[in-house]
């Protein structure tokens, strides 16, 4: 299932529940901003959900900061349609249902895959 997300179901999967004891299948993830997803994590915890990526994500690198976070503040929006956020895809831990936005940041030399919590509270429709 690779079904690309609108708006609203993004922020239905986002508010849907999930097991809010500490989970051993994810423990090591839980992150409020980006982060590394560490070389020792095993990824079959997580399952596919989800997509954020839109149509244009390769030649829109604009991000979404109006309260002057940067793109890795805890506090940054999850900015439907901006950079990193369209070319995300949602996965969620298959023991506790926790839901997080991943995606590949593509340096010179390297690929560093990306997670972060997706946290309902900081959704933003850059449309609106
Ligand atoms: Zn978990």
């Amino acid at each position: 299932m690779n079904d690309k997300l609108t708006l609203q179901a993004l922020v239905a999967l986002a508010n849907s529940p999930f097991t809010h004891k500490q989970c051993d299948g994810c423990v090591g993830l839980i992150c409020d901003g980006w982060e590394s997803i560490p070389a020792t994590f095993d990824r079959k915890q997580l399952e596919l959900i989800g997509s954020m990526r839109s149509d244009d994500a390769m030649d829109n690198w604009r991000e979404s900061h109006p309260l002057g976070t940067n793109s890795w503040s805890v506090n940054a929006p999850i900015a439907f349609g901006y950079h990193p956020y369209n070319k995300c895809d949602i996965y969620q831990c298959i023991s506790c249902a926790r839901k997080y936005l991943r995606y590949t940041e593509y340096g010179g030399y390297y690929l560093d895959e990306r997670i972060r919590f997706l946290n309902p509270a900081l959704i933003t429709n850059s449309f609106s």
